[in-house]
């Protein structure tokens, strides 16, 4: 399984660690491709974005000609995980900001939504079917708004701030900053049941 991460800036060495120590885990060799240029976008299985600053990757991914691919990917189904900044990334309305970058996730997500002196803070809550994870929020948006077909999967004070639309992930936390590694293993296993799929065709 090759595993692409967004790597034009931010936390993706985070993932990637992340990735490494559950590998094997899993019977199939898991890869990680750090995505700076549009060939590193060839034969991925799966996709992550990682948290950082979000005007900045939109800006890079724009510039290095990463944009039209990586969109037309998730829109064919590639599994996606995006945290944060990655987020932000693929929702089609930003609430307090006019630009759009891959708007693939039909939801609409508000950037710094807990203020933007607000550094980090963390709260444990069940994440779908996972059970109390640790959410390490950091300068975070949430999301406002869903379309009735995306599945909410943790909201805290009333914000979602996690949901799954199709093959899309789309965390406000960082399960990366964590030594919980559930999250990347439901991730990693939504890359293999995806790909086990397509081989049948
Ligand atoms: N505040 C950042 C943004 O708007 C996201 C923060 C993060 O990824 N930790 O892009």
């Amino acid at each position: 399984m090759r595993i692409g991460i967004l790597a034009v800036q931010g936390a993706f060495i985070e993932h990637e660690k992340q990735l490494v120590s559950i590998a094997d885990h899993f019977d199939e060799q898991i890869e990680c491709i750090e995505i700076r240029q549009k060939t590193d976008l060839e034969n991925l299985n799966g996709i992550i974005l990682p948290g950082g600053e979000s005007t900045v990757q939109g800006k890079l991914i724009r510039d290095l000609e990463i944009f039209n691919t990586l969109q037309a990917m998730i829109l064919q189904g590639v599994p996606t995980l995006a945290t944060c900044a990655g987020l932000i990334l693929l929702a089609q309305t930003l609430e307090n900001d006019s630009t759009k970058h891959l708007s693939t996730l039909p939801v609409t997500v508000q950037r710094n939504a807990y203020g933007r002196q607000l550094g980090s803070f963390s709260v444990s809550s069940n994440v779908g079917e996972i059970e109390n994870f640790p959410l390490v929020f950091i300068r975070a948006p949430y999301i406002t708004n869903v379309s009735p077909d995306t599945k909410r999967l943790v909201s805290v004070d009333q914000h979602i701030v996690g949901v799954e639309y199709k093959n899309q992930i789309g965390l406000a936390f960082h399960p990366e900053m964590t030594n919980d590694t559930r999250i990347h293993e439901y991730f990693l296993q939504k890359v293999i049941n995806h790909s086990n799929n397509q081989d049948r065709f």
